[in-house]
Formats: structure tokens, C-alpha cells, sequence
């Protein structure tokens, strides 16, 4: 079977190799569909705290194509699923408080270890989710950044008639939207690009603010309409989907008195906030990573949300094309929300 295996920086060769052996407490996954994200950006750039040669691929869907008799309760050969790439110790005193997505010693499939851009991947059962009936296996690749947009929004404790400011409209900030407007807050989204605002709003934003990188935020017409949402208060919860530190500076600025704040974009750089906001608003400031076991709702959100989900997938590239995917997303020259590889077995129904 073939897998693409990323080698060094920006480069990526497809290794033949046997098909893995079926393990007690495993499925073999024949790989239909990855979907890629920043992550994946940086691995291949070799901008991530991982070691290569990597398989990369966190975000898949596929089919059961083996498991052994006595493991056949919940699956069986042929079951369409999603998987949860975390892997965790159950160990350390974050898993045994039930925190295993922030565990001592957490990994990844496809980020610290081999991933999902091969024919045939060995899953353990527990990391099976399965696929909706109506919801398409291409789609069901976004199951894990919906998982995550979900564990981001759970944090942060929304209340139906609450404003929430959704900074960044990325796949994790519209994802996050949607689910927002779901639960009957009102969503104000700001990004730099116009176009994902105009997403935006199909994903339930009812208030859009475009953000000119340089220039105050908001601007001296947006202030106004963000105070309207707000009853002059600001938004109670704020969802920091950027990465970028000027951003989470605008959240602490902006929340409200008592509000709280999920920072869930991530970057290594140094944000300079206040460090009066912080107990004058008396805020509650709170990280948000991957999810708890959020896939299944995940799958479900997309699935009762199909028009969203499509719009959310703007390129679709074969397998053997991985090399130029990377490129599309490195040169940002294109409208790119997800990039699906196509893998060789690839239905995406
Ligand atoms: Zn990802
Ligand atoms: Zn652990």
C-alpha cells in the first residue's frame, strides 16, 4: 500500500510498504478522505515540535475493512466512521480527572505519530466513531475541527441570549459560529477577509466586522454596532480562533465585565495584554485543546448543518496531488477553507 510519508521540509515521497496486520483491539480503516488544516501546514513545513519522517493525516474518514469476530460489537467490516486521532496515557492526573485531551503525555495520529495519508491505517476500537446514514464520508473528514470549534464553544459556558464575538473565520471560528447560533446566541464574527465574513454569515453570524490590520478595532462605525448587540456591555463570551496576539488583546479589551474568554487559535508568539482587564473585568480566560471526545457530536453538527459543511470544503485534491495541496495552502493566493485529499479508495458518499 501506499503511504505519503513527509520526509523534511516541504517535501513529501510516497513509500510502498505491506499492509499493517490486524491487532486485537484494532480496526483496519481502508482511508477514504483527509481533510488538512494549519497543522498539517506546519508539520510540512517542518514549523512543529515533531519529529520527521512523519505519515501526516488527523482529520479522516473511512471504512472498517477489518476487525477481529470477538471485537465486532459496535462495527463491524464495511461500518462507514470518523476518528479521533488523540492519543493519551490514561495515567497522569489530567486522564484520571477525565481531562485526557490535555494529558502529560499526549500525542496525535498524524501529528507525533504515523496518520491517516495512507491506503490502510490500524485504529484501536476506541478511537471508531461512526458515521451519520445521511451524512456524506467526505464531510464526515471535518468530524475532528468540528470536535474542536465544539469543545472551544463548551468551554467558554454559552447561554442562549448572550452575545458571543467570534474573532477569526477560519474553519474553527465558522464551525464555532454555527454551533453558537444553534444554541440561540447571537454571533458577531470578525476576520480580515471579507469573504469568510460573508461565510460567516451563512453560518449563523447575525453581525459581521471586518478587520483592517493596523487600523483600531473595532472602527469608529463598528464600535457603535457592537455596543448595539451588546446593550454597551460587549460580549459576554469571546472565541479566539486567530492565533494572532493582537487578537486576544482585542478580546480582553472588548469581553464584558464577568465575561469569559476561549482562546483556541494557537501560535508560539507573545501577546501583550493588560494586566488590568483582567481582574477589573474579573475574567474568566480559558484554553481550549482538541476536544473530549466530542467527534460523534462533531459529525452530527455537520451532518444537521449540510449546506455549511459543503460550502466549508472549497478544494478537493487525489492523493498522488498532496505535494500541491501543501502548496495552495502555503501561498494563501486562493479562497481556501478545507482542502479534502481524495484518497485512492475514496467514496465520498
Ligand atoms: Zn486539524
Ligand atoms: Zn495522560
Amino acid at each position: 500500500m501506499l503511504s505519503a510519508v513527509t520526509v523534511s521540509k516541504e517535501t513529501i515521497e510516497f513509500r510502498d510498504s505491506p499492509a499493517p496486520t490486524l491487532q486485537p483491539g484494532h480496526a483496519l480503516v481502508r482511508v477514504h478522505n483527509v481533510t488538512l488544516c494549519g497543522t498539517d501546514l506546519h508539520i510540512w513545513e517542518d514549523d512543529y515540535p515533531t519529529d520527521l519522517p512523519l505519515i501526516q493525516g488527523h482529520e479522516f474518514s473511512g471504512i472498517v475493512e477489518a476487525l477481529a469476530p470477538e471485537d465486532a460489537h459496535h462495527f463491524s467490516v464495511g461500518s462507514r466512521v470518523s476518528v479521533n486521532p488523540i492519543i493519551f496515557c490514561g495515567k497522569c492526573r489530567p486522564c484520571l480527572t477525565g481531562r485526557y485531551n490535555v494529558c502529560q503525555n499526549v500525542g496525535c495520529l498524524g501529528c507525533y505519530s504515523d496518520g491517516a495519508l495512507t491506503e490502510l491505517i490500524s485504529v484501536p476500537l476506541d478511537k471508531l466513531c461512526p458515521v451519520p446514514d445521511e451524512l456524506p464520508l467526505d464531510i464526515a473528514a471535518m468530524g475532528e475541527p468540528a470536535s474542536i470549534a465544539m469543545q472551544a464553544v463548551n468551554r467558554g459556558r454559552p447561554q442562549a441570549g448572550e452575545t458571543a464575538l467570534v474573532l477569526g473565520s477560519g474553519p474553527i471560528g465558522l464551525l464555532a459560529t454555527l454551533y453558537l447560533a444553534e444554541l440561540g446566541v447571537t454571533v458577531v464574527c470578525a476576520d480580515t477577509e471579507q469573504h469568510r465574513l460573508d461565510l460567516a454569515v451563512e453560518f449563523g453570524a447575525t453581525e459581521t466586522l471586518l478587520v483592517t490590520p493596523g487600523t483600531d478595532f473595532p472602527d469608529t462605525h463598528q464600535g457603535p454596532r457592537l455596543a448595539a448587540l451588546t446593550d454597551g456591555y460587549g460580549p459576554q463570551l469571546v472565541i479566539e480562533a486567530t492565533g494572532v496576539p493582537s487578537s486576544l488583546e482585542n478580546a480582553i479589551r472588548l469581553v464584558a465585565s464577568a465575561g469569559r474568554i476561549v482562546q483556541v487559535g494557537i501560535s508560539p508568539r507573545q501577546a501583550n495584554v493588560s494586566m488590568k482587564d483582567i481582574p477589573y473585568k474579573e475574567l474568566d480566560i480559558m484554553g481550549s485543546r482538541m476536544s473530549l471526545n466530542l467527534i460523534p457530536d462533531g459529525l452530527a453538527l455537520l451532518a444537521r448543518h449540510p449546506g455549511q459543511a459543503r460550502a466549508l470544503m472549497t478544494h478537493r485534491f487525489a492523493f498522488a496531488d498532496l505535494q500541491q495541496a501543501f502548496r495552495l495552502m502555503q501561498g494563501r493566493t486562493e479562497k481556501i477553507g478545507k482542502i479534502l485529499i481524495g484518497m485512492p479508495a475514496g467514496t465520498t458518499a
